[in-house]
């Protein structure tokens, strides 16, 4: 997704024809990697491209994240300290409860806000946006305007109930309990403000946040496992039958966290440890899971330039058609291999390139799911049929009517266009493009006018996003 990240047909009831998304990968697999076209344009180091990757912002939010699971498993009680410095001034701090979601209500699932505390707090109040339970987003009121460059603490105190486990974000099952997204989210973005996009009915995400420097502490019973974002130490006893975990990502958007009977395995590449989790009912091996993220990562790598993060935890779910990325974690609910390379793909595309996944959702999704052409290009006849397609790629969440529809323009003809768009300008100059535009946008909520300054020296490239409204003409460079 663009949080939610691939979807098999199962998820979506069955109803899809996907041209684009879940056969894709075996549709193609018999097409080895076609060569490029010869390239007809050679990259020329344009001012979009910068020397190196871009360093995260030294101001970002600090974020520690308390989560205490409940012995029946269904309950999180928890705290959030967010030390927040905002580049325009603000009178307010805006926070996003995913887990109101329409859907994820309906499943039983819901985040309240029992307190709100810090020195330049004047009251708290919910809005609606669209969601369900008390609403979608918590708003905090300052007493005084905060100017830019000036700090504000807060500490929000909050329930979050799991409902019952399926294709989301949050739930439990007999042997495991999840939540990601699951604490009252900063919806900042960086030079724009806070992001009130409204909830939609599609499996996918429509969340904006900046990357944090995170610490995370999960107590959870002590048979338990947990599997996070972020770097984790080793637990301690907390007393009680329970155990203490913790976790530091300096560079998380969102977090996810996994709590079940998990036997786990290990792999390292590329100096990046990766760490699976499989269930005891589980019949997959946890070392095949481990070894099999770990040659996606060096793949992509290949293609995209290093993996963002030093960690990578892959807790795998019940198989429930599909899978969802977070920062250095992934919740696996499909034993499919694409749908891994997919979410693999998005620690690059949404995890370290963040968007806001509201109004740009192609900009992670489409390109998740050309990266998953790093296993074997597209074939022409596929690209071409998805690129028929009429609705725009770049719509927002609200643009589309259906999981099918979202999913066939964004995640399929999004990632044809982004194949044909690298066809046409020569695969090598394509890929140099498109890493400089990850460097250029590294740790901040790009936009499509990003991508297109990094295509400027690529007219071809260029004309192909612009034919399969991926970019508009207002988002090219003058
Ligand atoms: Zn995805």
């Amino acid at each position: 997704m663009t949080g939610r990240g691939r979807l098999t047909a199962a998820a979506l009831g069955g109803v899809l024809v996907l041209t684009g998304c879940t056969s894709f990968a075996e549709r193609v697999a018999d097409v080895a990697d076609t060569p490029a076209a010869t390239p007809t344009e050679a990259p020329t180091g344009a001012a979009a491209c910068p020397d190196e990757r871009a360093a995260p912002d030294p101001d970002r939010p600090q974020v520690e994240l308390s989560f205490d699971l409940s012995e029946d498993r269904r309950t999180v009680t928890g705290t959030e300290t967010v030390v927040f410095t905002p580049d325009l001034d603000v009178d307010e701090l805006v926070f996003r409860l995913v887990p109101n979601a329409p859907g994820s209500a309906e499943a039983g699932s819901s985040l309240v806000v029992d307190d709100v505390t810090g020195d330049d707090v004047a009251a708290g109040s919910y809005e609606s946006l669209g969601a369900a339970g008390p609403g979608g987003a918590y708003v905090v009121e300052l007493s005084d305007e905060l100017a830019a460059g000036d700090a504000t603490e807060v500490t929000l105190a909050f329930t979050l109930t799991l409902g019952e486990g399926g294709f989301d974000r949050v739930g439990t099952d007999d042997e495991v309990s999840w939540w990601a997204s699951g604490a009252p989210l900063l919806a900042w973005e960086p030079g724009i403000g806070w992001s009130r996009a409204p909830f939609v009915d599609l499996l996918g995400e429509t969340a904006s946040s900046p990357v944090a420097d995170t610490r995370i502490t999960v107590e959870a019973p002590a048979e338990l496992t947990v599997l996070m974002t972020g770097d984790q130490a080793e637990p301690t006893g907390a007393g009680d039958g329970r155990r203490r975990w913790t976790s530091r990502e300096p560079l998380a958007r969102d977090v996810s966290i996994a709590v079940g009977s998990f036997t786990t395995a290990s792999a390292e590449v590329d100096g990046v440890r990766i760490t699976a989790g499989v269930l005891a009912g589980d019949r997959q091996d946890p070392q095949e899971v481990a070894d099999a993220t770990a040659q996606d990562v060096e793949r992509l790598a290949e293609r995209f330039g290093p993996f963002p993060y030093a960690t990578l935890t892959v807790p795998v779910l019940p198989d429930y058609g599909g899978g969802i990325e977070y920062p250095s974690s992934i919740l696996l609910a499909s034993a499919a291999p694409v749908v891994l390379l997919h979410e693999v793909a998005h620690m690059w595309f949404y995890g370290m390139v963040g968007d806001d996944q509201y109004r740009d959702p192609w900009l992670d999704e489409a390109f998740a799911s050309y990266a998953e052409s790093v296993e074997g290009a597209l074939s022409p006849a596929h690209v071409e049929q998805a690129l028929a397609e009429e609705a725009p790629v770049g719509g927002t969440m609200a643009d589309f009517p259906t999981d099918a529809a979202y999913v066939e323009t964004v995640y399929g003809k999004g990632a044809a266009a982004l194949a044909e768009a690298r066809d046409a300008a020569g695969a090598e100059a394509f890929d140099t493009a498109v890493r400089c535009y990850v460097d250029a946008t590294a740790w901040t909520t790009a936009t499509p006018a990003d991508l297109a300054l990094a295509l400027a020296d690529l007219p071809a490239a260029t004309r192909v996003l612009v034919e399969a409204g991926a970019l508009d003409e207002d988002d090219l460079p003058d």
